[in-house]
């Protein structure tokens, strides 16, 4: 009984599996077309400087209008772009296009852009970087990079000479989704990131546990001392964001501040969430 069980279990043609390997081939055949179709647009998140009192700049967030599937979320697609080589192309459009839009705001606005661990493994990542700031005029100072914990997990040596070499042309580094990897406190060591984004997930455990909540305080004191900037990610209410700014936190993101917007958006937000107090001191 149990061998014919188990057997039936092993069962070449499952049709369920069978559909879902379709389904994920389909996919990637998708994926390869995409960017010829242009069915890439990039939403911009404000990030908003606490103790300014300010929008200081914005995230460049990837969306992905699927012809028959609708909007695909990048948490759906950015892992099959790695394994299929494609983050290599799209990344490169992202850099691109969220350099030349940031030309079009104010100078003190910054651009954020996440930049995928395989994007890391080829050196031409270096040359893809100078070459969205040369063709968009961008100031290299006014665009930051987003890397995650395992960026850092590969070819370290390799990868280190990279991450100088951006540096060295003026582009600043953010450690993402800090606090959910394993080794956090030792990758601080290994190279001098100009901003801690602290993960979401942090914010949320802070609400109901006050270990979380200690916790949250002293890798905001923690980046002060080590003159690191610190970002919340995924500030949702006053309350968090008032903790945070009792706390130390340099800068927040969430949608208490506003929700990712289209590009068009951006200049009505900036001029609708300009701080009133100028025109009340007068
Ligand atoms: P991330 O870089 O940590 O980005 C933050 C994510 O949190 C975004 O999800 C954002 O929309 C969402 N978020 C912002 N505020 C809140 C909030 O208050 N509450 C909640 N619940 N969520 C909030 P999104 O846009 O779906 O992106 C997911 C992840 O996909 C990003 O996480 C990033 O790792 C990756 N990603 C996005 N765009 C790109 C890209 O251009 N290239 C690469 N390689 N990865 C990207
Ligand atoms: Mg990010
Ligand atoms: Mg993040
Ligand atoms: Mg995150």
């Amino acid at each position: 009984e149990a061998k014919r069980l188990g057997r039936s279990r092993l069962c070449f043609f499952d049709p369920q599996l069978e559909s879902r390997a379709l389904a994920r081939r389909n996919l990637e055949l998708d994926l390869r077309r995409a960017l010829g179709l242009r069915q890439f647009s990039l939403l911009y998140q404000p990030q908003k400087s606490i103790s300014g009192n300010r929008i200081s700049g914005f995230e460049a967030l990837i969306r992905w209008d699927h012809p028959s599937r609708g909007r695909v979320s990048p948490v759906d697609f950015i892992s099959l772009a790695e394994e299929i080589g494609e983050i290599h192309p799209i990344g490169e459009w992202v850099l691109k296009t969220a350099c030349r839009q940031a030309t079009t705001w104010d100078s003190q606005l910054s651009v954020a852009v996440n930049i995928s661990p395989v994007q890391f493994e080829n050196d031409d990542i270096v040359n893809v970087v100078a070459k969205a700031l040369e063709t968009s005029g961008l100031a290299p100072e006014r665009l930051e990079l987003e890397i995650t914990e395992s960026t850092l997990l590969g070819d370290s040596d390799e990868v280190m000479r990279r991450l100088w070499g951006i540096k060295a042309m003026g582009v600043s580094i953010a450690m993402d989704d800090f606090g959910t990897g394993y080794a956090s406190l030792s990758y601080l060591n290994s190279f001098p990131f100009s901003k801690l984004k602290i993960d979401r997930t942090f914010l949320q455990q802070a609400e109901h546990s006050p270990r979380s909540k200690a916790l949250m305080k002293a890798i905001l004191s923690m980046g002060e001392s080590l003159g690191m900037a610190t970002v919340a990610e995924g500030v949702e209410t006053l309350d968090q964001y008032e903790e945070l700014s009792r706390g130390g936190c340099t800068t927040a993101q969430g949608y208490y501040i506003a929700r990712p917007m289209a590009p068009e958006a951006i200049e009505e937000y900036l001029r609708s969430s300009r701080p009133t107090s100028l025109t009340l001191v007068k």
